[in-house]
C-alpha cells in the first residue's frame, strides 16, 4: 500500500495498482485480497490504494503508474447500497471503512476512482470490477437515481469490465498483455465486457444475441423487460451466449461468464499466503472484518435463483467447492491465529448447505437455461447430498483448539428438508443459540415472485430444527428474515404475513425493506411492472409512505407503528382486524389522557 513496502519486496514499480473503496483487508473474504494475490500468484507486482479521498488527486498518484493496469473496485458491495438505506437516507455507517464510519467511500465510486485515474495519468490502461460493475455492466435500471442508465463500461470510460469472480478472466488478460495486446484489443474473454464498433461486431465469430438496446430500454418498458429475461436466460456458464447492447453509435459486448474453477483451482486461491488482517494502516475497527475474521469460505455460486438477490448475478448459478482438505487445511491456521478464541464462526458460502450440490447430469447442464434450479421446484437432476457438508463440519469441529464451528451463512431449509441428518447435526453441533434463516415471505403470490419455496416449506424445517433441539438439550431459537414491499407484494399480502406472524408468534427485529439492487430480476419488475421471464404484469407500491405502511405491518406488535398498521388495515378493508382479541392485529386508537 505504500511505495516503501513496494521498495522492501525489492520493487521500484508496480504491475497492477487496484483500487478500492473498502479498507484493505488481506482475508479471502474480500475480493481485493483475494485478487491481489492471486495476481502475485501469476508473478507480478501488485499494489493496493485502499478507500482514497476522492477529492485528493495526491492519494491516486501515490503508488506511480503501473506498468500494465489499474483495477478499480467499489468495493465488495455497490457503493449506492452502502451509502444509503432502502428509503434513499444516506447511511452513518459503512461496515467496510476504518472505524465503521461512513463519507469516505463516494457515490458510484468506480466512476469516480475511474475518472481520477484518467485525471492524473491521462491514458493509463483501466480494468473495472467487482459486484457494482458486475451489477451494471448492462444498461439496468438504478434506484437511486430512478432511471435506466447506461452500462458502467461506457459511462466510466475502462478499457474493460471484468464480471463476476475474477481470476480466470485476470489469467487470461494478463497472459494476452504479456503476448503484447492492449486491454482493449481483449475482446472474447470469459466473464468480460468491452465496447466494440458496428463493424467489429460484425466479425464476432461465435453466436451472439442482440439484445434491446439502451435507448431502448429507457423509453420503452416492454423491451427493457425483454432485455432483462434475455440477460437473465444467458447467466449460466455452460449454455450462455455474448450478448450484444448498442449504446448510442457502439455495442457492449458482454461475453459468456467465466467457466466454473475445478477444485484444484479454487483450492490453489484459497491457499495463497493471506495474512488474515487488516493493513496496519487502518487503525479502527473495520465491522466486516470483524464480522468475518474466523470464518471459512467453502465454497461459491448459488443455484436458489432468488429474484432480489444480487449474489447469483455476480458470483453465478454454479456451485464451485474447495476440496475438504483444503477448508481443514484454513481451519486449523486459524486456529493459530492471534485473538482466535476456539469459535469458527461460520463455514459456508453464499448459502450454508449448498457445498457439493452440484448438476447431476452434465449434458443437460450444458444446455440448461432455468434461472434456478431449486424454483418452482428442486430439479430431479440436482444432486441434494449433503453427506459431503456434513463431513468437513464434523472433522472440522473435532481439530484441536476448535470448541465450536458455526453455520452463519442462510441455510436453504427446501433442501436441507431433505436431510433430517443435516438438520439434526445443525440443531446439535453448529447453532450459537440463535439460527438465522430466511423465508422472506409467507404470501403464495409474493414468493412465486421472488423465487423462493413455499412457507410451508420453512414451517417444515423450523419443526424439525426445533425438535433436534429439544433432543440435543439445548434451548435454541430461529431469527427469521423477511422483506418489506418486494415487487407483487401489496398490502393485502403484507397483511397476511403480518397475520402470519401473530400466528406463529413471531416478532422480526428486523426487515429488509426491499432494495431493488441494480440487475436483479426483482430490480427490473420493480421498474418495468412486468416478470421479465413470464412476461406477467407486477405491481409494486413505490411511494415512501406507503413502503413505510408495508414495514410497519411486519412489526405490527411495536407500539410506534400502531397508526401506520391500522391505516394499512383501513386502506384494505380489514378493519376486522382492529380490536381487541386474539386474531386483532392492533386496538383501537385511544384518545385517553396519560
Ligand atoms: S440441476 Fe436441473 S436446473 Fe440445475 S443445471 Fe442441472 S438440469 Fe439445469
Amino acid at each position: 500500500m505504500t511505495i516503501e513496502e513496494g521498495l522492501a519486496r525489492g520493487w521500484d514499480q508496480f504491475d497492477v495498482i487496484l483500487v478500492t473503496g473498502d479498507c484493505y483487508v488481506d482475508h479471502p473474504s474480500f475480493g481485493v485480497a483475494v485478487v491481489g494475490r492471486y495476481l502475485e500468484s501469476l508473478g507480478l507486482r501488485v499494489g493496493v490504494i485502499a478507500s482514497p479521498d476522492p477529492e485528493n488527486l495526491d492519494d491516486f498518484t501515490k503508488l506511480g503508474r503501473p506498468t500494465l493496469f489499474f483495477g478499480v473496485t467499489a468495493g465488495n458491495l455497490d457503493s449506492m447500497i452502502m451509502r444509503h438505506t432502502a428509503l434513499k437516507k444516506p447511511r452513518s455507517d459503512d461496515a467496510y471503512a476504518d472505524g465503521g464510519k461512513a463519507g469516505r467511500r463516494p457515490a458510484r465510486a468506480s466512476m469516480v476512482y475511474c475518472n481520477r485515474i484518467r485525471q492524473a495519468f491521462s491514458n493509463a490502461p483501466v480494468l473495472i470490477g467487482g459486484l457494482e460493475a458486475s451489477l451494471r455492466r448492462f444498461a439496468h435500471y438504478d434506484y437511486w437515481s430512478d432511471k435506466v442508465r447506461r452500462s458502467i463500461l461506457p459511462d466510466s470510460k475502462a478499457d474493460l469490465l471484468i464480471y463476476g469472480m475474477a481470476e480466470q478472466a485476470l489469467a487470461s488478460v494478463v497472459a494476452g498483455l504479456r503476448d503484447g495486446k492492449t486491454l482493449k484489443e481483449l475482446k472474447d474473454i470469459r466473464g468480460t465486457a468491452v465496447m466494440v464498433s458496428k463493424d467489429e461486431r460484425k466479425e464476432i465469430a461465435e453466436k451472439t444475441v442482440t439484445i434491446p438496446s439502451f435507448e431502448e430500454v429507457v423509453s420503452n418498458k416492454n423491451k427493457y423487460a425483454k432485455a432483462s429475461k434475455s440477460i437473465h436466460l444467458n447467466q449460466y456458464p455452460h449454455s450462455a451466449l455474448t450478448l450484444l447492447q448498442k449504446h448510442g453509435g457502439r455495442y457492449v459486448r458482454v461475453n459468456p461468464p467465466s467457466l466454473p474453477l475445478a477444485t484444484e483451482e479454487i483450492d490453489k486461491i484459497y491457499s495463497l499466503p493471506f495474512t488474515r488482517n487488516p493493513h496496519p494502516s487502518h487503525k479502527g475497527p473495520i465491522p466486516a472484518f470483524e464480522m468475518i475474521r474466523f470464518s471459512v469460505t467453502a465454497m461459491r455460486g448459488c443455484f436458489g435463483g432468488c429474484s432480489f438477490c444480487a449474489l447469483t448475478v455476480h458470483q453465478g448459478r454454479a456451485i464451485q467447492s474447495r476440496s475438504e482438505d483444503s477448508i481443514l487445511e484454513e481451519v486449523s491456521q486459524i486456529t493459530h491465529s492471534d485473538g482466535f478464541k476456539g469459535y469458527i464462526s461460520d463455514i459456508g458460502g453464499p448459502t450454508a448447505n449448498m457445498y457439493r450440490l452440484v448438476c447431476g447430469e452434465p449434458a443437460v447442464e450444458a444446455v440448461c437455461r432455468r434461472t434456478s434450479c431449486v424454483y418452482p421446484i428442486t430439479c430431479k437432476r440436482l444432486v441434494t447430498d449433503h453427506t459431503p457438508q456434513l463431513s468437513v463440519l464434523r472433522k472440522a469441529r473435532s481439530i484441536k483448539g476448535v470448541k465450536k464451528v458455526f453455520i452463519a451463512s442462510g441455510v436453504r431449509y427446501d433442501l436441507a428438508n431433505n436431510s433430517p441428518e443435516y438438520i439434526r447435526e445443525l440443531a446439535s453441533h453448529h447453532v450459537s443459540g440463535q439460527l438465522k434463516v430466511a423465508p422472506e415471505h409467507c404470501d403464495p403470490d409474493t414468493l412465486a415472485l421472488m423465487r423462493k419455496p413455499p412457507i410451508e416449506s420453512y414451517d417444515r424445517f423450523i419443526e424439525s430444527f426445533l425438535r433436534e433441539s429439544k433432543k440435543a438439550g439445548l434451548e435454541q431459537y430461529v431469527i427469521p428474515y423477511f422483506i418489506s414491499g418486494h415487487p407483487g407484494c401489496g398490502l393485502t399480502a403484507e397483511v397476511e404475513m403480518a397475520r402470519y406472524l401473530k400466528r406463529k408468534n413471531l416478532k422480526p427485529r428486523q426487515i429488509q425493506d426491499f432494495i431493488p439492487a441494480p440487475m436483479t430480476l426483482a430490480a427490473d419488475m420493480y421498474y418495468s411492472g412486468i416478470d421479465p421471464i413470464s412476461g406477467r404484469p407486477v405491481e409494486t407500491d413505490k411511494d415512501g409512505g406507503a413502503r413505510r405502511l408495508h414495514r410497519a405491518l411486519l412489526q405490527y406488535y411495536k407500539p410506534e407503528n400502531q397508526d401506520h398498521v391500522r391505516q394499512a388495515l383501513r386502506r384494505v378493508g380489514r378493519t376486522d382486524l382492529i380490536g381487541n382479541g386474539p386474531e386483532k392485529l392492533v386496538k383501537e386508537k385511544s384518545y385517553r389522557r396519560k
